[in-house]
């Protein structure tokens, strides 16, 4: 059976770093406002009031798509997109759009990805300018059950890029590596915080086997998007193996539940009614505005990763894991320069740090809080003076990280005292008392060492470092013999 799968992403970026929404002067910082505060009558779309396009978010737009190579264009031409939502106060939504000779700030492009390894290269398709939409809160924190709709309109009139691109994603893990590389761009180009709630989202649209495609709407994370894309191939595969048949259709994807459920909904392009903003003329985008933005462009992902791939030389698989995020690639500098051993802090991000702030179920900044560069570089001393083994190491990574606990409350919990070279001694010394058969033994054939070595390590329950072990035993054993 054909089982093939073809993944399209149509991302929404808040950008987050500008201070004011796209077209009135209310502030772009409307998390902490309580709701319906952050707001005037242009976002509310009241009659009379007309919109003023914020420049700062067309420079931000061109240094994007200067970023992901693509083609920009000569003038900047917003569009009405009629809807009737209640998160939508004016019935319309000021975007832009690619048919009947209107243009979209930039087209084409691509954005290469690492998976696992392997390289892939995926193609942009569009990208737009436009406002974003309030936002509808669920007392039951879903659509599922809730019996009725809040709506704050503090997010109404923010300044968004929808990145479109072909769908060239084969896998749900690719799609997440690629949302994450672009919000690492988009970092690095400093135009969002894609780690702020909702400031990066994704809507898919996933065709399985040749069959009709299906859109899955709003999904909130890299993370959730694999999620929501692993379900929705196992649910269509599933039709399709049982004889039914998909329908193009949009769905949501229920976070808390773990599923998508169909929408009722149906919307249909035509049903937009696009034209022209006779409030907005076209504004020129001049060639010098380009070419200054294209000057002062900062290091993007691609660069860094080849940067620190030579000057840390920990390989180039690792470096293009490091640059998926900024924080995590600033994080490892940062440690780098402080205690060395770039090889270890890297291998202790990527392959420990990544998987437990997963688990902890939080984000990489909170995750570099309860694993501070002062933290590490402890973790890192330590082991490096033969402290701790590499399993313990380990072990604390996974308790800082989970339970925020400093390396050296650790230590003093007893944790760590396993692994010290005095406390090892002890246990040393009274194996050997208890086994002087093996000790005997072991004089004669030094082979015979491994069973006192085994019995060292039964004692500290596994949390020593059996070389260590092993080095104590042989000095232990060697002034025995000279006896
Ligand atoms: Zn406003």
């Amino acid at each position: 059976m054909d089982s093939d799968v073809l993944i399209g992403l149509e991302v929404h970026v808040q950008i987050t770093s500008l201070k004011t929404k796209l077209f009135c002067r209310c502030s772009c910082s409307y998390r902490e406002n309580p709701p319906n505060t952050n707001v005037c009558p242009i976002c509310l779309g009241l009659p009379g009031s007309l919109p003023v396009l914020n420049k700062r978010a067309i420079e931000k737009a061109v240094a994007v798509a200067l970023a992901l190579n693509s083609s920009i264009s000569d003038k900047l031409l917003f569009v009405r997109k009629h809807y009737f939502y209640p998160d939508l106060p004016k019935n319309y939504q000021i975007s832009q759009y690619d048919r009947y000779g209107l243009t979209p700030i930039a087209t084409g492009g691509s954005v290469a990805i690492d998976v696992d390894g392997l390289n892939r290269v995926v193609r942009i398709r569009r990208i737009n300018i436009e406002e974003d939409a309030g936002r509808i809160a669920y007392p039951e924190k879903s659509i599922l059950g809730s019996r009725y709709a809040l709506v704050d309109y503090n997010r109404a009139g923010i300044a968004l890029l929808e990145i479109v691109t072909e769908p060239d994603l084969r896998t749900p893990r690719e799609a997440r590596v690629f949302l994450e590389k672009l919000g690492s761009i988009l970092e690095h180009l400093e135009v969002a915080d894609t780690s702020l709630e909702g400031a990066m989202r994704a809507d898919a649209n996933i065709s399985v086997a040749g069959r009709p495609r299906v859109e899955i709407k709003n999904i909130g994370s890299p993370k959730d998007l694999e999620k929501a894309l692993n379900y929705e191939v196992a649910r269509q595969l599933n039709i399709v193996k049982s004889g039914g048949v998909i329908e193009r259709e949009t769905r949501h994807w229920i976070k808390e539940r773990g599923i998508t459920v169909a929408s009722r909904v149906k919307e249909l392009e035509g049903e937009y009614r696009y034209f022209p903003d006779p409030d907005l003329p076209p504004v020129p985008i001049g060639r010098e505005l380009i070419e200054a933005i294209a000057r002062s462009l900062p290091e993007l992902p691609d660069q860094r990763a080849r940067r620190i791939a030579k000057e840390y030389g920990v390989g180039d698989y690792m470096a293009s894991v490091l640059v998926l995020h900024k924080k995590l690639c600033d994080h490892f500098e940062n440690s780098s320069k402080v205690c060395g051993n770039p090889r270890l802090i890297s291998s202790i991000l990527i392959n420990e740090f990544l998987r437990w702030v997963d688990e902890a179920g939080i984000d990489i900044s909170s995750g570099i809080a309860r694993l501070s560069t002062d933290r590490l570089c402890k973790l890192v001393q330590y082991f490096e003076s033969g402290l701790i083994s590499i399993k313990l190491l380990k072990e604390y990574v996974r308790i800082a990280v989970l339970e925020d606990i400093n390396p050296e409350e650790l230590r003093s919990k007893g944790l760590t005292t396993l692994g010290e070279e005095s406390e090892l001694e002890r246990l040393v010394d009274e194996v050997l008392r208890e086994n002087p058969k093996a000790v005997a033994d072991s004089i004669r054939d030094p082979k015979a060492v491994n069973f006192l070595v085994g019995q060292v390590m039964k004692k500290t329950r596994g949390r020593a470092d059996p070389k260590l072990v092993n080095e104590i035993i042989k000095r232990r054993l060697s002034e025995y013999g000279s006896k």
